[in-house]
């Protein structure tokens, strides 16, 4: 029996690496199913190695590229639509700079734009990521929960630990790794039904990367701040300014939107904000996945397991 501790997308995504290779395990989180208790409630869910690559490690766009074939293996729908990259006339060398430190990408201009008609009347030029892609986060752990109860893996909200013990408590985990920190993220989630985007778009931004994930039926998700003060709590309204200042910029019809949801969390980080998976003082642990949760928790899965492997 293997005891894993946390049931948010590092240890779902654990959990069901290690009961695809047949070991038996149990899942042990206090606040029961994924929920707003949890980071991973209220990620993007892109999928986008290369447009993190502006700042992420090569390691992470290495075994990000992976993320994809690993959640649709699992059952989620994984929407393989690319990721375009915009910026407003003003920040226009932002987009230059963009395409210099990042790479997967291709220039649109003109007719070019056509694959986001919405967005081809607004921008003379896009980059477009068309290896990315993207999943509902809320949908994709409950389809790994489902698939985890499906090959009879027990989930409880207390239970002595048995077997070896792999800590995927997200920031929880500060206890034993003090080195973890939290950096801030905060979301909007708007319901625009005039308004069609095929993709995640990425609008550069001085201050911090805004983008807009599709959900489907006319709602959007629209992220992130990234705030290294402020640890969790409610949505601030500067922020929330801000994200609806840039998604009007994106396209005026915005204006129109419902707003559904507001939400906030902090992201487990290291120092290096370098995910990993490694063996400590008796327990495997797996966390610090930052802003890469969705990304490279598949990554941190199989190292998680072969870490387990090797211990036997
Ligand atoms: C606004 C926002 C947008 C983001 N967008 C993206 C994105 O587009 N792509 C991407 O890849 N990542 C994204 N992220 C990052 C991603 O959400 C995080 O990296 C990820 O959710 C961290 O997952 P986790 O499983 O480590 O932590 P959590 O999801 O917080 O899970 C930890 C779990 O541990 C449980 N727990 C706590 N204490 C205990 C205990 N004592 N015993 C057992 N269990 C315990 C908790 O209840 C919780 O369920 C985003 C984050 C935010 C905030």
């Amino acid at each position: 029996m293997i005891t894993i501790l946390g049931g948010g997308v590092a240890g779902l995504t654990t959990a069901t690496e290690l009961a695809r290779r047949g070991h038996l395990l149990q899942v042990v989180d206090p606040a029961g199913a994924p929920g707003p208790h949890g980071c991973s409630w209220w990620a993007g869910g892109m999928l986008a190695p290369f447009c993190e690559g502006e700042t992420a490690a090569p390691e992470i766009i290495r075994q990000g590229q992976r993320a994809a074939d690993w959640w649709q293996a699992a059952g989620a729908t994984v929407h393989r639509m690319g990721t375009l990259v915009v910026a407003l006339t003003r920040d226009r060398t932002e987009l230059d700079r963009f395409a210099r430190r990042t790479r997967g990408h291709v220039t649109l201009e003109g007719d070019g734009l056509a694959l986001e008609p919405l967005l081809a009347e607004r921008f003379e030029r896009a980059l477009f990521f068309a290896e990315e892609a993207h999943v509902t986060p809320r949908a994709a752990l409950a389809v790994l929960r489902a698939g985890l109860e499906a090959r009879g893996v027990a989930f409880h909200r207390a239970a002595t630990p048995e077997g070896p013990v792999i800590d995927c408590r997200g920031l929880a985990a500060r206890d034993l790794l003090p080195d973890l920190r939290g950096v801030r993220g905060e979301m909007v989630v708007l319901r625009a039904p005039d308004i069609v985007l095929h993709r995640p778009v990425r609008l550069l931004h001085p201050r911090f990367p805004l983008y807009i994930v599709p959900r489907g039926d006319g709602v959007f998700m629209l992220g992130a701040t990234q705030l290294e003060a402020g640890g969790r709590g409610p949505v601030r309204l500067r922020s929330v300014v801000e994200l609806l200042n840039a998604a009007y910029a994106l396209h005026p019809a915005f204006a129109e939107a419902e707003v559904l949801e507001f939400g906030a969390d902090a992201r487990p980080a290291f120092a290096d904000n370098i995910p990993r998976a490694f063996r400590q003082e008796g327990r495997i642990h797996v966390n610090g996945l930052f802003r890469h949760g969705f990304l490279m928790s598949p990554a941190l899965a199989v190292a998680a397991a072969d870490l387990i492997e090797e211990q036997a």
